[in-house]
């Protein structure tokens, strides 16, 4: 029997090293909900893809994203956060998803599409 997927607010899949790309409108999106000008967030929070098609968030120096935060966990910016982050694990997931998401093993939902967006 399966049962709804849950998130366990673990932040496993935040402290994962990756890209966190960002659609066109997103910086401003998130500038507003930060309070801070779009070049200001842009110069901070933000680095060229590594396809050079765009803009990603910045990690952390162990490989976590800038806006986790760990006591408690939590990410800064829940109610803007990107849509890659918001479609995690439904229409994308790591390959090892159910061993790093605690929430995925209880659910079926996830298993549609393997790979990052
Ligand atoms: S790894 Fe899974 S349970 Fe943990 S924060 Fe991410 S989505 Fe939630």
């Amino acid at each position: 029997m399966t049962s709804a997927f849950t998130c366990q607010r673990c932040g496993n899949c935040c402290r994962r090293s990756g890209e966190v790309r960002l659609s066109d409108d997103e910086p401003a999106t998130l500038a507003q909900f930060l309070d801070l000008p779009v070049a200001t967030f842009t110069g901070k929070f933000t680095r060229l893809r590594e396809d050079r098609q765009g803009l990603a968030l910045t990690e952390r120096p162990d490989g976590a994203c800038v806006f986790l935060e760990e006591s408690p966990v939590t990410c800064r910016v829940q109610l803007a956060k990107p849509r890659q982050c918001r479609d995690f694990p439904f229409t994308w997931h790591y390959d090892d998803l159910e061993r790093v998401c605690p929430a995925s093993r209880d659910d079926a939902s996830h298993r549609a599409a393997a790979g990052p967006p």
